[in-house]
């Protein structure tokens, strides 16, 4: 949904740019085609045409211009591969400023609409490198809005914050335009970190300010990045009040994708607000569309909306064709976020080896230039010899050093659990045995705090595993600010943490394993959704003098736990022997049951 929403962002937030009088003078029918871009594809098809046949007066780059045009429009047109070649055909001629800007622009346009998304990366990065320290404050708020644009469309949402928060930073007073587009791109930035009250502030500044500047449309971008947050927040009525607005306004403009993504979110919003056959007659217009990729999306929300308006109306056998359709497109969108997940992978991957490739390129050449010196300089052999050495041995540790750090880097990838982050069972083990034994050579205290959240299992039946992960991802949230950096926190596996506190007593483990219970059952659940509690369960223990490894410490937390299970849930419990005593007697019991 996301994605799509995106990808028609790039249009619309773009295409005005052409016709700005800043720009360089084109001869008059380059101008013409330039005005006319956007707006009318007949009129530009025909100057097209007419400048192709006389191709041979045209200066190279006015060609240039022309292919770029021709490219551009059947971009616009979704013949993406074609505009694609277009555009590789004149990347690498000396190009002005302007048209390479326009290159990357409608290139990654290309390439996202032809999902490739590794490509897509490869593109930013080396837009990113065109940047220049002396470029002018506009030119490079213009570069980081559209990085910002092409993040936000590739779900790179770290780098979106960063480029969007550049591209405001950069921004002049006098510039509205771009000042309106970093808005809206840093509003989104904390729409997708699930930060709504910011996003909804953002948005609402965002609206105010293009209106005002006179940039409606953009005011009806806005206008939608609320209506989806009052989706996310439920409150549909506000929802539908601002979607009709923003219809109104797609359809004076003649925006066709805007058009379709209001529909698909309309039919969700009448639905909830049970005007069924609104919502079915909404989602029917989107069901009408073609298959192709941009519609996917919205049509997993239609289908999904159809199937629960026929399942009101008890048709069953509709109900289920819908949901199977459903099913489908929701399948469709989620392969192409792995694949951008994968991109995004490999882009990283990529971007560090090179880095390690331009640092041991750089090591080289200046050992050499090292030599050449001590060549040309009229020393002793023996001097020479030592300075050799000496080069060397720091070549030696700065290459031993970087390798070290880059390998650490990797390990550290490898080590921590995908979902949350924080380190995964077998490396925070391996780290908190390390600790432990150094703890242990200066007899201080090491103390475990093992957590279970409560009843989990119930919340991933009643509202889905989406819902659960969500969980797991802010339980960790609210728990790291109360720790410190030498604290290591790990995903014991499933639902299940535990926090290895070096240097810390019995005392201090109690008052922080006291302040997570508390953060934990805080989290305000609304904005996953649903509305729940959530609540943990805590085991605590600390070192004593025979505890020749972690292990002990570990299992004497787990027993701790288990009593705050059995005691009745959301409670922290200290070990004591006694724990144990019962633990034993009631797993004797159980035996005795079950045998
Ligand atoms: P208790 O209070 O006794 O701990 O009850 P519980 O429901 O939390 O315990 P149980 O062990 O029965 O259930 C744990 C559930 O956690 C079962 C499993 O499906 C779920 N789970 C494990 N890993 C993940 C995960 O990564 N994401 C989600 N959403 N659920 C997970
Ligand atoms: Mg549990
Ligand atoms: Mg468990």
């Amino acid at each position: 949904m996301k994605l799509i929403v995106a990808l028609c962002l790039t249009f619309i937030l773009f295409c005005p740019v052409y016709g700005e009088e800043s720009k360089v003078r084109y001869d008059l029918a380059l101008s013409q085609i330039d005005k006319a871009i956007s707006s009318s594809p007949e009129e530009v098809e025909e100057l097209i045409d007419n400048l192709l046949t006389s191709w041979d007066g045209l200066t190279q780059q006015q060609q240039f211009r022309l292919i770029v045009y021709q490219a551009i429009q059947k971009s616009y047109a979704g013949e993406y591969q074609s505009s694609k070649e277009l555009l590789l055909s004149v990347e690498n001629y000396d190009l002005s400023d302007e048209l390479l800007t326009d290159i990357y622009q409608y290139q990654s346009a290309n390439l996202l609409g032809l999902r490739q998304y590794s490509e897509a990366f490869q593109l930013m990065d080396s837009y990113l490198k065109k940047i220049k320290v002396g470029d002018d404050l506009d030119t490079k708020a213009g570069a980081y809005v559209r990085l910002a644009n092409l993040a936000l469309n590739l779900d790179a949402n770290e780098e979106l914050r960063e480029y969007s928060e550049r591209a405001l930073l950069y921004t002049k007073e006098g510039n509205s335009r771009l000042r309106c587009f970093s808005l809206i791109l840093s509003s989104y930035a904390d729409l997708n970190e699930f930060k709504y009250l910011e996003a909804e502030k953002g948005f609402a500044r965002s609206k105010a300010y293009c209106e005002n500047k006179e940039f409606p449309l953009f005011g009806f971008v806005s206008g939608k990045g609320l209506a989806e947050i009052a989706i996310k927040m439920d409150d549909f009525q506000r929802a539908e009040v601002q979607l009709n607005e923003i219809l109104a306004g797609y359809i004076k403009y003649g925006y066709k994708a805007e058009i379709i993504s209001v529909h698909a979110l309309l039919a969700k919003t009448s639905l909830r607000l049970k005007k069924y056959s609104q919502a079915e007659e909404y989602a029917n217009k989107v069901m009408g569309l073609s298959d192709e990729p941009s519609n996917v999306g919205y049509k997993a929300i239609a289908a999904k909306v159809l199937s629960q308006r026929y399942l009101e109306s008890k048709q069953y056998k509709l109900a289920h064709d819908y949901l199977e359709s459903h099913q489908h497109y929701s399948n469709l969108v989620l392969d192409d976020t792995k694949a951008k997940a994968n991109a995004y992978q490999m882009a990283k991957f990529k971007h560090q080896e090179q880095a390690r490739e331009i640092a041991l390129l750089n090591q080289e050449r200046q050992l050499v230039e090292a030599q050449k010196e001590l060549d040309r300089s009229d020393k002793t052999n023996d001097v020479m010899i030592m300075t050799m050495l000496a080069g060397s041995v720091i070549f030696l540790s700065l290459f031993l050093l970087y390798s070290h750090r880059q390998k650490q880097r990797y390990r550290k990838l490898a080590l921590t659990d995908r979902l949350t982050g924080v380190y995964n069972r077998g490396a925070g083990q391996d780290f908190a045995e390390n600790e432990f034994v150094q703890v242990s050579l200066r007899k201080a205290h090491f103390s475990v705090v093992v957590l279970d959240l409560d009843l989990f299992k119930n919340i991933n039946d009643s509202f889905g595993h989406a819902t659960g992960d969500w969980v797991l991802k802010h339980v960790v949230s609210v728990i790291k600010p109360l720790i410190r950096d030498s604290d290591i926190f790990t995903r014991m596996g499933g639902e299940e943490f535990a926090l290895f506190l070096p240097y810390s007593c019995e005392k201090t483990a109690l008052k922080i394993a006291e302040r997570c219970k508390d953060a934990i059952e805080a989290i305000d659940t609304k904005y996953s959704g649903h509305v729940f509690n959530i609540s943990a369960s805590f085991g605590v223990s600390s070192n004593d003098r025979e505890d020749l490894s972690l292990d002990p410490v570990l299992k004497r937390a787990d027993i701790a736990l288990y009593a705050s299970k059995h005691s009745g849930r959301n409670r922290v419990t200290l070990y004591s022997p006694e724990l144990e005593l019962q633990s034993k007697s009631d797993e004797t019991q159980r035996s005795l049951v079950f045998n």
